[in-house]
């Protein structure tokens, strides 16, 4: 392999690839504005210790995912693995957190060393949103609503199961904590390595284990339902009342613990499996203890993530490639009117390009061949009577059009 290979993990995006992240990426925007959300676009790098501190030290992602490297100042800077930390690292700097709600939409690339495979890769991009501020089951609910509504009009959400789970409240999770330690540790050698790592730590996180022999142990652990103080079931029962009313449909499960410390009460999924393995395309939840982390007040909030290239994976065609028109000047004397004619219709919107090379019959072949939708053949007898030939490439009917009408007929 060369250094001038592109590195792996990552991909180019070119042609139908990029026309189909572009078309998530328009269509979440779309939407969440429909929702009241504003973009925000935060940078692609930060001190290490916006991610370090806030995912938890024994996430995989900071464990082992981050891209993280000294500049030449010697500070260390890490490139963002996901977007929730940064969101939550700018409403503190930019002094926010007495503005709330902030309700906030980002879309970018994200960087994470992992085992690059199909819908996996090192630079990978998500769209997301913030709801911050709000404590209320309303507020999960119609998070996930817009994330539901955005599947919907990308025409995935049939292909997409959303599952919810509840991690409840402080006092919740510290008693099922304790209870997972009780029931894991008393089949501690059973388990992978890495759990074995967890248990002390983050005994939740085994329940998001992908090996097979912890996966086995895990189907029988305790659930935190039997855990959840009455307010935190609470919260829960809410929630789901009001997905109801958003008609968005949904299944429990209750081992869905999202890989993130920072996560209480509510948290979600959007899973498939029209990708094999890489069956999560959007997850989130609410993360009530993040700003606090970050040096902010204690402030309540919710959100979700999904992966762009999951989503454009899923969809049942890419945008179609946009049509040209192209302009065939028939000799050199009439191309200053083919270039005022060029640069009127750019001007009216529509797709216009010149064809520079050739005689009229390789001019036309050429436009054919990649696609135009028409030719506007300018030769010096037409241009004369203030007319050009109008050919549909479609079907080749050609007329004499005025120039000062092409544009209303070509639109
Ligand atoms: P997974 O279990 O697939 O590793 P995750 O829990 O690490 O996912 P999140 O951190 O919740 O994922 O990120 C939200 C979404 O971003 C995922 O559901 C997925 O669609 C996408 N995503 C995460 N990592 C990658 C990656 N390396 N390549 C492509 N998409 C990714
Ligand atoms: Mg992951």
């Amino acid at each position: 392999m060369t250094d001038l290979q592109p590195v792996r993990g990552t991909r180019d995006l070119i042609g139908d690839e990029q026309r189909r992240h572009h078309h998530v990426i328009e269509t979440a925007r779309r939407i969440a504005a429909a929702y009241g959300f504003d973009e925000w676009a935060t940078p692609v790098f930060e001190n290490t210790a916006v991610f370090a501190r806030t995912l938890g030290e024994t996430s995989d992602v900071v464990t082992k995912e981050m891209y993280t490297f000294e500049d030449r100042g010697g500070d260390s800077i890490t490139l963002r693995p996901e977007g929730t930390a940064g969101v939550c690292r700018a409403l503190v700097s930019n002094g926010l957190t007495q503005s709330l709600p902030q309700k906030v939409f980002y879309a970018g690339p994200m960087f994470r060393y992992e085992r690059p495979q199909k819908g996996r890769y090192r630079q990978f991009h998500q769209i997301g949103i913030e709801l911050i501020g709000p404590s209320e089951p309303l507020a999960d609910a119609e998070v996930i609503a817009c994330g539901h509504h955005i599947l919907e009009a990308l025409g995935v959400a049939r292909l997409a199961v959303l599952e919810i789970n509840t991690l409840g409240d402080r006092e919740s999770r510290q008693a099922y904590r304790d209870a997972l330690i009780g029931y894991f540790s008393a089949r501690r050698s059973a388990l992978s390595e890495d759990s074995q790592a967890r248990l002390e730590r983050n005994p939740l996180r085994i329940l998001d284990s992908k090996d097979a022999d912890d996966i086995a142990i895990v189907a029988e652990a305790p659930t935190i339902m039997d855990f959840l103080t009455p307010e935190a079931a609470g919260f829960y029962d809410a929630l789901r009342r009001h997905l109801d009313s958003f008609g968005v449909p949904y299944r429990e499960n209750a081992r869905i613990v999202r890989g993130l410390d920072y996560y209480g009460h509510t948290a979600f999924e959007f899973v498939t499996d029209a990708l094999g393995a890489q069956g999560t395309v959007m997850g989130g939840g609410r993360y009530d203890g993040l700003v606090a982390e970050m040096g902010g007040p204690h402030t309540p909030a919710v959100g979700w993530a999904a992966g762009i290239e999951r989503l454009a994976m899923l969809l049942d065609e890419a945008p179609a490639a946009p049509a040209t028109v192209v302009i065939v000047p028939v000799d050199d004397s009439v191309e200053p009117v083919a270039i005022t004619t060029l640069q009127s219709l750019r001007r009216a919107g529509i797709r216009t390009e010149m064809a520079y090379r050739g005689n009229l019959r390789r001019r036309l072949e050429r436009a054919n061949r990649t696609g135009a939708r028409a030719a506007i053949i300018l030769g010096p007898d037409d241009v004369a009577d203030g007319t050009a030939q109008l050919k549909d490439l479609a079907t080749g009917t050609q007329e004499a059009v005025r120039l000062d009408r092409l544009a209303d007929r070509l639109k």
